[in-house]
């Protein structure tokens, strides 16, 4: 939480007193565990998290735009393929990670992906890449919904819908995906919330913050399921991470992103797997890429991430 914002009246709702309550803290790792109290507590204890540049702990875009569809693009590519410049932009020609992992005998139909944006069934390229993506106001369950997806798709039909038909609610996207893990027992699952950004380009403090907070809860929910089911516990990463930044050189362009914005290429990631060492926060010089994120996933699960494009290394600091 930044009290600047906080306290300025253009985006703190009229409810600053709410703000500094829930999220107040006068150091700042105090203000950063009230935030994200999963990400500061289990992942720090038991994962490692990139990204703190007080420590020279760098962690960039590599494509040069900084907006959603080419930030997604890169983190599934492997790849910062500069034509991929709008998110208009038409189905992916590149080939996707979770594609990959889907090719492979052992993943087969047992991967799948949700989000809460529409734009996943052209950044994932649903008709070329063989696995399902669940995106906006697509049903979930298929033909033969459970039901709990029956529920959620009539509720997701009915539900408000601030941003029309391109993006719903992240308790909608986060529910679904909750359904298929436990009924379809994937064996990789990805999940890409939205609302932080929407309330932010709307200049909404308390509501960005509150989706954020909201999803290291949902982040907790998912471990905690994961942890208490035998064929997930302990054989289970989780990677999170983001598609592009925010700056925060000026206070007030905290609502935008994109190659105008100073610093918003700046983002960060966190890891939490049985298969790496614990070393919580990361205080160590180094540069890392978001196109790195592909080939670390795949590593994770024991493969090697190949495609027709350039597909960047893997970060090897996660590993040693
Ligand atoms: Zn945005």
């Amino acid at each position: 939480m930044d009290s600047a914002i906080a306290n300025n009246q253009r985006f703190n709702q009229g409810d600053s007193a709410y703000l500094f309550e829930k999220y107040w803290s006068n150091d700042e790792t105090g203000r950063r565990k009230k935030l994200f109290p999963f990400l500061w507590s289990t992942v720090q204890a038991h994962g490692q998290l990139y990204g703190n540049r007080a420590f020279g702990n760098k962690v960039n875009n590599a494509n040069p735009y900084w907006f959603s569809y080419p930030g997604y693009s890169e983190i599934m590519t492997g790849y910062a393929d500069t034509t991929v410049n709008s998110n208009d932009f038409p189905p992916n020609p590149n080939t996707n990670v979770l594609e990959f992992l889907n090719r492979q005998s052992k993943f087969k139909g047992r991967v799948t992906a949700f989000g809460a944006w529409e734009a996943f069934d052209r950044i994932l390229n649903e008709q070329r890449s063989g696995f399902r993506v669940t995106s906006a106001f697509d049903k979930s369950g298929g033909n033969h919904p459970t039901a709990q997806q029956q529920l959620i798709n009539s509720m997701l039909l009915d539900s408000y819908k601030p941003w029309h038909e391109d993006e719903c609610l992240d308790v909608f996207t986060h529910y679904a995906a909750m359904e298929e893990l436990k009924a379809k027992k994937p064996k990789v699952l990805y999940i890409a919330y939205g609302e932080t950004d929407e309330w932010a380009h709307s200049g909404q403090y308390r509501n960005y913050l509150n989706a954020a907070h909201q999803v290291d809860a949902w982040i907790k929910q998912i471990w905690d399921y994961v942890q208490s089911q035998p064929q997930y516990k302990n054989k289970t990463a989780l990677f999170i991470t983001t598609d592009h930044g925010r700056g925060d050189a000026v206070k007030e362009e905290w609502t935008s992103h994109g190659n105008s914005i100073k610093d918003a290429y700046e983002i960060w990631f966190a890891v939490l797997s049985p298969a790496i060492t614990s070393k919580g926060e990361m205080k160590t010089e180094m540069q890392l890429y978001q196109k790195q994120f592909a080939q670390t996933i795949a590593k994770l699960l024991g493969y090697t991430f190949k495609a027709d494009h350039p597909v960047a290394e893997e970060i090897g600091p996660v590993f040693k």
